[in-house]
């Protein structure tokens, strides 16, 4: 038996055993049992270890991509398919949510149920303040713009990599692998070095990857411990259903058309082959901490070239994010309609056009577009407010916040595989070989 499929079925095992776990041994409806130790121990043995590699994978492999594909009309090129592809898709994704959402009318609700429901949520927003802080920094459209300008140009790379803010970096990698590529003989020993170095890496995440089975198992049943699967039935199933299955038909249906139209390979063999990455999406939350294994798995398994791979899987991991793009137009739409706040034809473009930039501005990290939701609420209220209406409070995130984490393992994985069906396809604009066009 290969070993990715080895791999695979431990991951699924433990998936399967955690939610079992916590599900059955670890779940308490008061909330009074402490799981903190079960999230620590997934944390330690394999959040942080992946963590560990992102920074320099992000730096070795972006120069790397860079100086293989070396002349600057193929990178621009390359670049500007690989923009367009993240927008396309993005911006689909973000209209399957709007428009499921409009049609399942998940917060049409009794009256009693959504009282209930609006004070427990708003009360957990109260009681969050970690949550509060992170929501402030993300009020407003521009101040969005602002922060994800001044990440993407640094003043300080080392400030960024030590800050663990993959976006800097990746602006210093493009420009130091272009000047690398320039240099011609001179800096013919650096290339080399950065070439070896990611190759060296690589073989680093081949040995890493063996951690996700049990790391998997702990984060899973933190989850399912923390949440309870019963919850799927309960006043906010239709709601995360909705988010489901918007993924479902995103990730099953419209991105392997985009590939198959584009490439003509079978989606669901490359879908197959990429399952170790999605696996590790889906238990770790984080399209960052799964890079590492994104890369190898493409690379290795999935036929994608190194100069595609190199360069659109790191910029994508914290830019492309069609799952969380698709959640937040839903999740917004959901919580006016909890609130018995009518949206209109404007309102709902304003959550389609806002809910891709705060997807972008999201970080490939746990919960991240929980956070970023403000500021599509923050510029439909501010539609709302000049007609007179009513508008949605901040703290009406809190209904949500308790089934989040479910739904970002969903969302995760779909971010993932955009990144993985994205590199695919631009390795036919850069083939390491010719014959992989
Ligand atoms: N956890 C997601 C990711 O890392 C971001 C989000 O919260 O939607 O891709």
């Amino acid at each position: 038996m290969k070993a990715t499929t080895i791999l695979t079925i431990l991951i699924v095992a433990a998936m399967i055993l955690g939610a079992l776990v916590g599900e059955f041994v670890l779940y308490d409806p008061t909330g009074a049992t402490d799981l903190s130790g079960w999230k620590r121990f997934g944390d330690l043995i394999l959040i942080r270890p992946l963590k560990m590699l992102v920074i320099p994978l992000v730096l070795f492999s972006v120069v790397a991509g860079i100086t293989r594909i070396g002349d600057p009309r193929k990178l621009g090129t390359v670049g500007g398919a690989t923009l367009l592809y993240y927008f396309v898709t993005m911006l689909i994704a973000v209209t399957i949510g709007a428009l499921l959402v409009t049609a399942i009318q998940p917060g049409d609700l009794p009256q009693e149920v959504r009282d209930s429901v609006r004070q427990t949520g708003e009360s957990a927003f109260m009681a969050n303040e970690t949550l509060q802080k992170r929501v402030s920094g993300n009020m407003s459209e521009s101040g969005a713009w602002t922060n994800l300008l001044y990440q993407m140009i640094p003043s300080n790379v080392i400030e960024e990599m030590s800050a663990s803010r993959p976006l800097g970096i990746i602006l210093f990698s493009i420009g130091l692998g272009l000047a690398l590529a320039a240099g011609g003989n001179r800096t013919r020993a650096a290339r080399d070095f950065f070439n070896a170095g990611f190759e060296g890496l690589m073989i680093f995440v081949q040995w890493i990857i063996w951690l996700t089975p049990p790391g998997v198992f702990f984060l899973v049943a933190w989850t399912v411990g923390r949440i309870g699967l019963h919850n799927l039935t309960g006043p906010l199933g239709a709601y995360m259903g909705t988010v489901v299955l918007g993924l479902l038909i995103h990730g099953l249906i419209i991105l392997p058309l985009i590939l198959l139209l584009t490439t003509r390979i079978n989606p669901w063999r490359f879908m197959t082959k990429m399952k170790p990455a999605l696996l590790t999406a889906f238990g770790t939350d984080s399209s960052s901490a799964t890079l590492p294994v994104t890369l190898e798995t493409s690379i290795d398994q999935g036929g994608c070239s190194e100069k595609s791979s190199n360069f659109v899987l790191p910029l994508g991991s914290t830019i492309n994010m069609d799952g969380t793009a698709l959640y937040e137009a839903v999740a917004v739409v959901f919580l006016f309609q909890l609130y018995g706040i009518d949206l209109g034809g404007a309102e709902l473009v304003l959550v389609i056009l806002t809910a891709t930039l705060a997807a972008v501005g999201a970080a490939g990290i746990p919960s991240a577009g929980l956070v970023t939701m403000v500021i599509v609420i923050g510029a439909v209220n501010g539609s709302l407010e000049s007609t007179g209406g009513p508008l949605l409070p901040v703290a009406a995130i809190g209904v949500i916040l308790g089934v989040d984490r479910i739904l970002d393992m969903c969302r995760t994985t779909v971010n993932v595989w955009g990144d993985a069906v994205g590199a695919r396809i631009m390795t036919r604009l850069a083939p390491d070989d010719p014959a992989d066009q």
